[in-house]
């Protein structure tokens, strides 16, 4: 066992608005990872902490220097040896008190055939270790873990896939796209590369925010947009239209719990996505989340 405790200058208690010390003076954030075969990974609370012996999940202060995000990984990693590269976040919780906000980001495996060997990496845990996800509310939680656990659950396996018809965003905006369409895609496809998280409530998502998996589907002459880490692009063979509903119903087939969003202006498609079990939001939309206009 490592015993190391890294210090920065979130380190500190907050008197906080709500009349309660938390600490973290930058806020504090926890990586809740969902593994499909063996539940939740939890930590069971050394018990000279703060509500000792309770079930929480790896987490701590961030630094002024951390997103919620890094911080979770670095007290995961640090607390639980969970390699940071080995999960993707799917979606963040946020409890804002003003003065204090709680960040707990809910996360899977990057690769299922991957599993994570987690274990006590530091004293702040007696145990690490998976709980399946109908017996975590049987545990004595962390009181304000507890509280939120129920809403958490309810999305816990969840994740967001935007599929994209890149021929119809592309074609909403007149900048020059005519010329060179795959070159207008790989540009469509770097845009939301970036376009991490989204804000849950502009998709009527639960939760406070997403990272979505994203599906680009290119037809005719702009297929042979290579993918990106985070972007598959899909060469629809034939019609993009035929490969966009395709796309959508696989996703809701193989992962019923997942939500699956269509981006595209075309209502004959969109009624597609609709008989496929799907959502649909227009180029406009995807444009807001990605912090620009159209
Ligand atoms: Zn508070």
């Amino acid at each position: 066992m490592t015993l190391v405790h890294h210090r920065h200058d979130g380190d500190g208690w907050v008197d906080c608005d709500c009349g309660q010390r938390h600490w973290g003076r930058f806020g504090a954030a926890g990586l809740l990872l969902v593994d499909d075969e063996r539940g939740a990974l939890l930590q069971h609370r050394a018990l000279w902490s703060h509500h000792g012996g309770t079930w929480g999940v790896p987490g701590g202060a961030r630094s002024s220097a951390e997103t919620a995000l890094e911080a979770a990984l670095r007290e995961a990693a640090e607390e639980a040896a969970v390699p940071p590269d080995a999960v993707r976040p799917s979606h963040a919780w946020v409890e804002d008190h003003g003065t204090w906000s709680y960040t707990t980001i809910v996360a899977h495996l990057a690769d299922p055939a991957r599993p994570v060997d987690a274990r006590p990496a530091d004293p702040e845990s007696l145990d690490i270790t998976w709980v399946p996800l109908d017996s975590v509310g049987d545990l004595p939680l962390l009181p304000a873990f507890g509280a939120m656990w129920p809403r958490i659950l309810a999305s816990a396996t969840a994740e967001l896939v935007l599929v994209v018809d890149a021929a119809n965003v592309v074609g909403s905006r007149p900048d020059g796209w005519w010329r060179d369409r795959a070159g207008a895609t790989a540009r469509l496809r770097d845009e939301l590369s970036l376009l991490s998280p989204v804000p849950a409530a502009s998709l009527g998502l639960p939760a406070t925010h997403w990272w979505p998996r994203i599906v680009l589907v290119a037809e005719g002459k702009a297929r042979g947009v290579p993918s990106l880490d985070g972007v598959t692009v899909i060469d629809a063979p034939g019609s993009g239209d035929d490969a966009i509903a395709a796309a959508v119903a696989s996703a809701v087939t193989d992962r019923p719990q997942d939500h699956v969003i269509a981006v595209t202006a075309d209502r004959e498609l969109r009624s597609r996505v609709d008989a496929a079990g799907g959502e649909h939001i227009g180029p406009s939309t995807l444009f807001e989340l990605a912090g620009r206009r159209s």
